[in-house]
């Protein structure tokens, strides 16, 4: 009994596989660098989206898939950061799929963007297994959420490209251990691109804006 039903999981997670590498064709095929955004709810995802859609105005054209429970909150804001965004509402589903993703894709005018962000559902258990089609894996941690995530959820610290840690204004009055979170951080993903910004001050938010344009660039012209 237990070697079928490891059997139905398998097809399940090939077949959103085979789904997600259909998504990159699309992407490619409209030369649309993309990025899932995963992190805890509050975390500050949708923020940090905003923050990168308005300061790259007028040099990328942005396009946002928001995932959520419920709600279309963040895709308004989104809309009003000044990209095209579609929200996708999961209806309990705890982590996007690819052929959520698809859906998504297919509303969106794919050959007028440059870069499309996925925001993920608030969650740091599950997003990460679930391949999505798009380019790369950006983590937000946050300072209010403790430093002790790395060691708790593994998995999501493990597989992630880049790691943006949000909310370092709150540094000062909040107890952040930042050694013990890197040392966490450092055994699980070693040498992780790191950028702690803070979305509310805009403080480091120049070297995560100037990575996303680096990458869109040699996306465009792999050397
Ligand atoms: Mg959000
Ligand atoms: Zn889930």
């Amino acid at each position: 009994m237990t070697s079928k039903r490891i059997a139905v999981v398998e097809n399940i997670l090939s077949a959103n596989d085979q789904l997600a590498e259909e998504n990159r064709r699309r992407l490619d095929d409209a030369g649309v660098f993309a990025l899932n955004v995963m992190a805890s709810p509050g975390a500050g995802k949708t923020s940090l989206i905003e923050q990168t859609v308005q300061r790259l105005a007028g040099q990328l054209r942005v396009g946002v898939i928001e995932g959520d429970l419920a709600t279309s909150i963040d895709a308004e804001r989104a809309e009003a950061a000044g990209a095209v965004s579609v929200q996708i509402n999961t209806g309990g589903n705890c982590h996007l799929e690819a052929p959520m993703v698809r859906d998504a894709l297919a509303q969106l005018p794919l050959n007028d963007l440059d870069l499309l962000i996925v925001e993920n559902v608030g969650n740091l258990v599950c997003p990460a297994g679930w391949k999505l089609g798009t380019h790369l894996n950006v983590l937000v941690a946050s300072v209010p959420e403790g430093a002790d995530k790395p060691y708790k959820y593994p998995g999501m610290y493990n597989g992630v490209d880049i790691l943006v840690v949000n909310k370092i204004d709150l540094l000062p009055y909040v107890t952040f251990d930042m050694d013990f979170f890197k040392r966490g951080v450092e055994i699980l993903n070693p040498g992780v691109t790191t950028f702690p910004v803070s979305c509310r001050t805009g403080d480091g938010l120049e070297a995560w804006l100037a990575w996303v344009q680096d990458s869109v660039a040699a996306y465009r012209q792999p050397s």
